[in-house]
């Protein structure tokens, strides 16, 4: 029966939205270049801020890549794995965010006009592949060594990245800090630096002005002492560290007491001091003066502590115990039974300070503290704030300068640098890879070039200004964003890790690749949505 109509089948489920071949790719580049562009104009010293606004009406003010993004809430698949490549970028090194976006929505941006010319995806893939390994090449033969010991260094790379992030005022101060915070912490493992950012507390505090921030060795917690009949300072501190309540605890079931008479009254509230007695006594014996408590004290068992003359704080943060315990060499102790002399931390001072109108507790001249408060000072939450992001990228670029050993300069020299090299390199390739080279190195050009957009500077003059110096061998010649000139980046001091530059680049590689291989979208219906309310262009899940 060759004349029976041909019957549909359906391999997917009702509602589904397919999208595919040159449409598919074309949707997922315009999205991933809108990532790009939003952030693109906050790139650099001269980077404008942004002004994200969340459902509950709370405002953040930010210059910062990863934040924005992440604040954006994006749905469109392409356009998350843009912001993925600014998280990536944050978890290895801590800054470069924007660098490594704007790299990537510029890969696309030039990979388009290959497909354009009818070059197939793999084929720019490929190009795409060779340039990013030749850049690395190229960088680490550029970038120059630097160790613990070149403080200057260092500060250099702190203050590059805190321009223009409303630490400006203070850079000078807070790159101190930062370095210092670094080195205290920052281990050696098997000959190599590792440093884990949670020992680096930062703790924020609205008033003053930011030159009023301080690095203490140990902890400072945002708490006060619960009682004031206790010490206000205590020196050569012994501290307890105890992650269960210092009160009488409730019973699960409801009971009830009933007391016939008033005296046994007496006797079962004597009952209840007794235990809280006891409980301050085992602490005292041990000759701890200091209790940190991650959760209540009891008003009675507050009392007891005042009278021993031990300063105690409850309600610790559980993140903040940890820390102590690193800071002071206390171990958290639960059941009170157990707590020995031997548990016990210690620190220089244990100390409660009026922060300008609120009480804070210092822990702190720990010896050899392996982790440290940077208190941040401001005018106002949004200053803050931001000078807390600028210090963490600060932080993150020092300790991955420390840690592979290699510094570059910025400023847009390393990109135009590259740009020319990889030029140079796709010269002597043959055949399509070429023009994807190309293409890549093109694509390098988009910093400098953002950097000049950015100070509101011509790009082409500021372009063609740079390649002559480059091509006249000055390596690090960069955009002066402040006079609009050429100027040697690294004489300069804009320095910055190596490891920015290098991952930057191979993982906006890695994503610009990922989405130009993709040729067909398929997404699942969200339940909520009707199967015929598809729009108009997107085909249907029914397929024949
Ligand atoms: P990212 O999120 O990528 O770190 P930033 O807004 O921090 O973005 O900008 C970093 C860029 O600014 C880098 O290319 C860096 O070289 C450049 N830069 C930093 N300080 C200066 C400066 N003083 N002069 C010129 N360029 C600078
Ligand atoms: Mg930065």
């Amino acid at each position: 029966m060759t004349n029976q109509p041909v019957q549909p089948i359906f391999i997917l489920s009702e509602g589904t939205q397919r999208n595919y071949g040159k449409n598919a790719q074309r949707t997922n580049i315009q999205a991933a270049k809108i990532v790009a562009e939003t952030v693109r104009t906050t790139l650099g010293p001269k980077g404008m801020d942004k002004m994200l606004v969340d459902s509950l009406g709370d405002v953040i003010i930010t210059n910062d890549g990863v934040t924005i993004l992440d604040e954006m809430s994006i749905e469109h698949p392409a356009a998350k794995m843009i912001v993925e490549v600014a998280k990536t970028q944050e978890s290895e090194v801590g800054d470069g965010t924007t660098t490594a976006v704007v790299l990537a929505g510029e890969l696309l941006k030039q990979a388009e006009e290959l497909l354009e010319q009818n070059i197939h995806p793999t084929v720019i893939a490929k190009g795409y592949r060779i340039a990013s390994e030749k850049a690395e090449e190229i960088l680490n033969k550029m970038a120059k060594d630097v160790t613990l010991k070149d403080t200057n260094t260092l500060k250099r790379i702190a203050i590059t990245a805190m321009t223009g992030k409303g630490a400006e005022s203070a850079k000078e101060k807070l790159a101190e800090l930062t370095v210092k915070a670094v080195r205290s912490v920052i281990e050696e493992r098997d000959g190599k630096y590792v440093l884990d950012q949670d020992d680096i507390k930062i703790e924020k505090k609205v008033g003053g002005s930011v030159d009023d921030s301080e690095l203490v060795e140990g902890i400072i917690l945002d708490k006060e002492r619960v009682h004031p009949g206790m010490p206000k300072v205590v020196q050569n501190a012994k501290i307890a560290l105890i992650d269960s309540p210092l009160e009488i605890r409730n019973t699960e079931t409801d009971a009830k007491i009933s007391i016939t008479d008033p005296e046994k009254l007496q006797a079962f509230l004597d009952m209840e001091e007794n235990m809280l007695r006891d409980m301050v006594e085992k602490i005292a014996i041990t000759g701890a003066n200091v209790v940190l408590c991650q959760k209540g004290i009891d008003d009675m068992a507050q009392h007891f502590l005042a009278k021993k003359g031990i300063f105690a704080v409850r309600r610790v943060k559980k993140s903040d115990m940890e820390k102590l315990a690193k800071a002071t060499g206390a171990k958290i102790v639960t059941n009170l039974d157990d707590l020995t002399g031997a548990d016990l931390g210690t620190a220089g001072a244990v100390e409660e300070v009026k922060v300008g109108d609120e009480d804070m507790v210092y822990v702190k001249d720990c010896k050899k503290a392996k982790a440290v408060t940077m208190l941040i000072r401001g005018g106002t939450e949004h200053v803050v704030d931001e000078v807390k992001r600028a210090i963490e990228d600060a932080v993150g670029d020092i300790a991955s300068a420390i840690s592979c050993g290699k510094v570059v300069a910025g400023a847009g020299s390393c990109e135009l640098e590259l740009s020319l090299e990889l030029s140079k390199f796709a010269r002597k390739l043959s055949g399509r890879e070429q023009l994807a080279v190309q293409a890549f190195a093109q694509a390098m050009e988009i910093i400098p070039r953002t950097l000049a957009e950015n100070a509101g500077l011509d790009p082409i003059d500021v372009l063609t200004d740079l390649k002559a110096a480059h091509n006249k061998g000055q390596l690090w010649a960069g955009l002066n964003v402040f006079t609009g000139k050429v100027m040697d980046a690294w004489k300069n001091g804009v320095l910055e890790p190596l490891q920015i530059k290098t991952q930057a680049v191979s993982s906006a590689t890695e994503v610009a690749t990922m989405i130009l291989r993709i040729d067909d979208v398929i997404a699942a219906s969200s339940s909520s949505e009707n199967s015929n309310s598809n729009p108009p262009g997107q085909d249907m899940g029914g397929m024949m």
